[in-house]
């Protein structure tokens, strides 16, 4: 996945919103060590920092990290690695630059917004019409229904209100940045 935005401007971006945070990469490797994601893919953060810094082309999955800080418990620095991914996640998104990932964040953030919670079935037809692949899963659907995990209908939350609003101001941060 190739980032459009100029390598310096997005670096300097980083650098602004995390406060200087990428600049204290050692290059050390603690945080791949620890990284979850690395153990099942080719996801790494110490690749990815090192990266950003000298300006190069970035070919790993931004989107897999799963935001568990593991890696920032283990930097000697104490670096915030998941808030820098975030930045580049946000970069991606503006450049609507998607997989199959982002896609599914997408379907299940929409229904959380429209309903205060999740609603699968509106959740897995959006996922499945965005990926193109219309009927995958859809045998588990009817069994799960008739069993009553999942209804065809959603329910929405008492407080889908106080949801809307947190999406909205949400939206309204991510702009003012
Ligand atoms: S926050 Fe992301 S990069 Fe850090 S350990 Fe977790 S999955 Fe890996
Ligand atoms: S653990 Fe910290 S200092 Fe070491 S490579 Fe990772 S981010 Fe850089």
């Amino acid at each position: 996945m190739e980032i459009k935005e100029n390598k310096n401007n997005l670096r300097n971006n980083i650098i602004r919103k995390t406060k200087g945070e990428l600049l204290k990469c050692f290059n050390c490797g603690t945080c791949s060590a620890g990284c979850p994601v690395s153990q099942i893919s080719n996801f790494n953060p110490r690749k990815i920092l090192r990266k950003l810094i000298l300006g190069i082309n970035l070919d790993e999955d931004i989107m897999s990290c799963v935001t568990c800080f593991t890696c920032t418990a283990r930097c000697p620095n104490g670096i915030n690695i998941p808030k820098i991914i975030d930045v580049l996640k946000i970069q991606y998104n503006i450049e609507g630059i998607k997989n199959n990932n982002t896609k599914f964040n997408e379907a299940f953030l929409n229904t959380v917004e429209k309903n205060g919670r999740l609603y699968e079935v509106g959740m897995l037809l959006k996922y499945n019409m965005d990926t193109g692949n219309l009927f995958q899963d859809a045998e588990f659907g009817l069994p799960l229904m008739l069993k009553g995990k999942i209804g065809i209908l959603p329910h929405k939350s008492k407080n889908a209100k106080a949801a809307k609003e947190i999406f909205r101001k949400v939206k309204e941060i991510d702009e003012r940045e």
